[in-house]
């Protein structure tokens, strides 16, 4: 058996957005990191999370196989505030056993059973190691290149061996992990999601945890006179959601019966904006009760006639807490893409019947004005049947 150059696999992380902040970088750092570990927890392995000059290192326990560094490279992708994730070994801080290291990389690799181009790329954020960057490259390029009679190709390479030289080891590693990017999520603070069951609310949510939210869901149910399943949908999709913040819990209100009174109200038109606004006081009520201090949407400018501009308007004017509407710009073919992407499509997609499909009228008022909504919430006590609303609401807690 021969001796492998290829020290202990150890998983690299290279922050985004952060690396833009100054005096408070610190504090991003450290909730990037306790995230991290967070989220390893349910990988039920001892690792060690390190900050590095510039990068996070996660070192495994001795012993621990590549497959297990991978599991850990490919749960931390999930996770907001990397652009990188890089499966890597960690060897001793020598030329000689940097050479041989980067040599068993490239000769384990697909890519270089297929001839491919190649490019060895060094960093040297250690200034005293004996070699510089470029002398570095030259060295292990040389060699792969003498050894596997692989071309070179700087500008466009197949198979890029990276190689980082720091203070305590150097890390050698081919390929990579695309990250989430964005922020650590908690570093915004606290919001609370409207989440429908349909396509547009989880990917709202979804960009607000890249922005450093931490979020809850809040869900209105048909009930009683809808059956559950929309309630299954909105659990399904935080499940699905909490890989990226981890826990996530949904809220449910039962909104049949306001709904209801709504449409005995008269002013057909007006129902579904009067709906939504209904909506959004109790999400400002629930909102102030967990310390939440935004909601977001999924309302994209136009796309229904409740998202026109006047009626964006007419739902700000309902509370005083901010209404995040990241997709207000998109279309639904982005929209759509990006939910297929982070896997909650499929679970949109399923047919439900949610509260809204209790109240669609043939022609719904795409100018409403705000003295009219006033009126019906007026006779529906709105500020106190919110209390009520919010009051009757039940928590599902992954
Ligand atoms: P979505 O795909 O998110 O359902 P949509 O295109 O169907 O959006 P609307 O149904 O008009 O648009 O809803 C706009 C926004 O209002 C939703 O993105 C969501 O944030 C909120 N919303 C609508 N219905 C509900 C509900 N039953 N529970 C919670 N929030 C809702
Ligand atoms: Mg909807």
């Amino acid at each position: 058996m021969t001796m492998s150059a290829l020290g202990e696999p150890c998983v690299l992380l290279k922050l985004g957005e952060i690396v833009l902040k100054g005096k408070n970088r610190e504090v991003f750092e450290r909730r990037l990191i306790a995230n991290i570990r967070d989220a390893l927890k349910s990988l039920d392995l001892k690792v060690d999370v390190r900050k590095r000059h510039g990068v996070i290192a996660i070192f495994l326990p001795q012993g621990a196989t590549a497959e297990q560094a991978r599991a850990v490279a490919e749960r931390v992708a999930d996770v907001p505030g990397l652009v990188w994730i890089h499966q890597a070994w960690r060897v001793a801080k020598d030329p000689d056993t940097v050479l041989k290291a980067g040599l068993e990389l490239v000769g384990e690799s697909e890519e270089a059973k297929r001839g491919a181009r190649f490019a060895v790329r060094s960093r040297r954020r250690d200034k005293r190691f004996p070699l510089r960057s470029n002398e570095l490259d030259r060295l292990v390029g040389g060699a792969i290149n003498d050894e596997y009679g692989l071309p070179v190709d700087l500008k466009n390479p197949e198979l890029t061996v990276s190689i980082e030289v720091d203070r305590d080891e150097v890390f050698v590693f081919t390929g990579g992990i695309p990250g989430q990017g964005g922020l650590p999520v908690g570093s915004s603070g606290r919001a609370l999601v409207l989440m429908s069951g349909g396509i547009d609310s989880p990917v709202a949510a979804y960009r607000m945890m890249r922005r450093g939210l931490h979020v809850d869901f809040l869900h209105f149910s048909g009930i009683p006179f809808t059956t559950s399943e929309s309630i299954y949908k909105a659990y399904a999709l935080v499940r699905k959601l909490d890989r990226f913040q981890g826990r996530s819990r949904l809220w449910v209100v039962p909104f049949g019966k306001a709904q209801q009174s709504i449409r005995t109200s008269g002013q057909d038109r007006l129902a579904v904006i009067a709906q939504r606004r209904l909506m959004l006081k109790t999400a400002e009520e629930v909102a102030h009760r967990i310390r939440a201090s935004a909601l977001i949407t999924g309302d994209a400018l136009g796309q229904v006639s409740s998202q026109t501009l006047a009626n964006i308007t007419a739902q700000d004017n309902a509370v005083e807490l901010p209404i995040l509407r990241p997709l207000v710009g998109w279309d639904k073919t982005e929209i759509m893409a990006e939910a297929r992407r982070i896997g909650t499509l499929e679970i949109s997609e399923l047919p439900d019947e949610d509260c809204c499909t209790l109240l669609a009228p043939k022609r719904a008022e795409t100018r409403a004005k705000i003295e009219d909504l006033r009126q019906i919430e007026k006779r529906l006590d709105a500020e106190e049947l919110c209390v009520q609303l919010a009051d009757s609401i039940q928590e599902y807690t992954l």
